[in-house]
């Protein structure tokens, strides 16, 4: 019998939902490259439900209490006195997603000595601290994919939100006012601009996939350079972000948070970007030097900001990023829509069930295995910990 422990985001403040605006979701069977969507032998919940939050447990429970299983499932995760940090050494298995993240730290793993499975209900394992889970020989498993699209479509709609200035146009009608003038005065359009994305791989490549039909340069940096990237889509290949950053109206990150990455935009990165450039980042918030980010925006450097990702998570009512100039910013939402929840539900369940039934998790889903980086962790991730500092989420809570 293992004790699994889950943390997910709270219900929403008006209660779990009893009806939904939609009745279906497209069925997604494969992705672009071929992969397979999620293929539990079964599954105990209505896709399209919200299953991400406490009450929907990732429609997990049955399967789990059928085989004699514990589950716990909880939102409160941050500080000593926390849910997660009493359940944690009972744990067998801990199952959190990058949305409202049960930050694993060294700390934490040392406290569970049960502990060998962390699964990552989503994409981006980075709140674990890898180094620590690759020296306790503890198996870190996402599911690579189920989100990536749906990031990929968050992207393009905060390229165009900012370059167009939506967001304030939008909230000038909310106050009742028509000032066209003072929407259109900081408004472009995004042709003919050139768009380059840090990381190339599922989410960066749909994102210029989704772009080109909008007639812009595309751009590229990868630490893998993809040809048929280049021909497909005629995408101009960097060797490094500053040489990117340099040419480039729009730069979207898309690459996973690692120490490689951990601060990559900070002042003089931001600085050898073009006056007047918009900056959007889905990937991590820790990818960015917060500070540069705010400083770039009060003094033109960027014309915009925006993105889903903070650090730490949730953000601090204080975060400087909730009110610096020319946002659009959202809580972490954009790899958690209803369509995503059903296909990282899915996904988690497979992997659980391969995991007591003994047989191997897809190497695409691995992260972290057998005491090293393994599947798509060693391809895309370096070992070391990018958690330093998650602490600070627990001061949410206080304010
Ligand atoms: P992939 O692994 O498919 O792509 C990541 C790409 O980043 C890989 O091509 C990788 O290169 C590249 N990369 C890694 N390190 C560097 C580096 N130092 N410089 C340049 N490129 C680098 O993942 P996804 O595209 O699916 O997701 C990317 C990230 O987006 C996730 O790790 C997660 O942090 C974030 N995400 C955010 C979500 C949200 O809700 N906001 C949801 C899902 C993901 P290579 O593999 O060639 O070594």
């Amino acid at each position: 019998m293992a004790d699994v422990l889950c943390v997910l985001y709270d219900d929403p403040v008006g209660g779990y939902p009893t009806s939904y605006a939609r009745d279906a979701l497209p069925r997604i069977e494969r992705y672009h490259d071929g992969q397979t969507a999620p293929s539990p032998e079964r599954i105990d919940f209505t896709p399209g439900e919200l299953l991400g939050s406490v009450s929907g447990e990732l429609g997990l429970r049955r399967f789990l209490e059928e085989r004699g299983h514990r589950l716990i499932v909880t939102s409160d995760k941050d500080g000593p006195d926390s849910v997660f940090e009493r359940e944690l050494p009972e744990a067998d298995i801990v199952i959190s997603q990058p949305f409202w993240p049960a930050y694993l730290t060294a700390e934490r793993i040392a406290r569970a000595p049960r502990l060998k499975l962390a699964v990552t209900a989503g994409i981006g394992s980075d709140h674990v601290d890898l180094q620590a889970a690759i020296d306790r020989g503890i198996t870190v498993a996402e599911v690579t994919y189920s989100n990536s699209i749906s990031v990929s479509e968050h992207v393009v709609m905060l390229i165009l939100s900012l370059v167009r200035n939506y967001i304030p146009s939008y909230q000038r009608v909310i106050a009742g006012g028509w000032h066209i003038a003072d929407c259109v005065s900081r408004a472009y359009d995004l042709e003919g601009m050139q768009v380059g994305t840090v990381g190339a791989g599922r989410i960066g490549s749909a994102v210029l996939r989704r772009l080109k039909p909008f007639e812009v340069g595309l751009h590229y940096t990868d630490r893998h350079r993809v040809p048929a990237l280049e021909q497909d889509l005629d995408v101009t290949y960097h060797p490094d972000a500053e040489s990117l950053v340099r040419v480039c109206d729009v730069v979207t990150i898309n690459t996973p948070l690692h120490p490689e990455t951990e601060h990559l935009f900070d002042d003089e990165l931001i600085g050898k970007m073009k006056r007047g450039a918009y900056l959007v980042n889905t990937a991590r918030g820790k990818i960015c030097d917060r500070d540069a980010v705010v400083r770039a925006l009060e003094n033109g450097q960027l014309a915009g900001y925006a993105g889903d990702v903070w650090f730490p998570q949730p953000a601090p009512l204080d975060h400087p990023w909730r009110t610096m100039p020319h946002h659009g910013m959202t809580p972490h939402t954009s790899g958690t829509t209803l369509s995503a929840q059903a296909r990282y539900a899915a996904g988690v369940r497979e992997i659980l069930e391969c995991w007591f039934d003994g047989r191997p998790i897809r190497e695409e889903y691995l992260i972290v295995d057998g005491g090293k980086l393994a599947g798509a962790g060693a391809h895309s991730y370096s070992a070391g910990d990018a958690t330093r500092g998650s602490d600070e989420a627990a001061r949410f809570r206080a304010g």
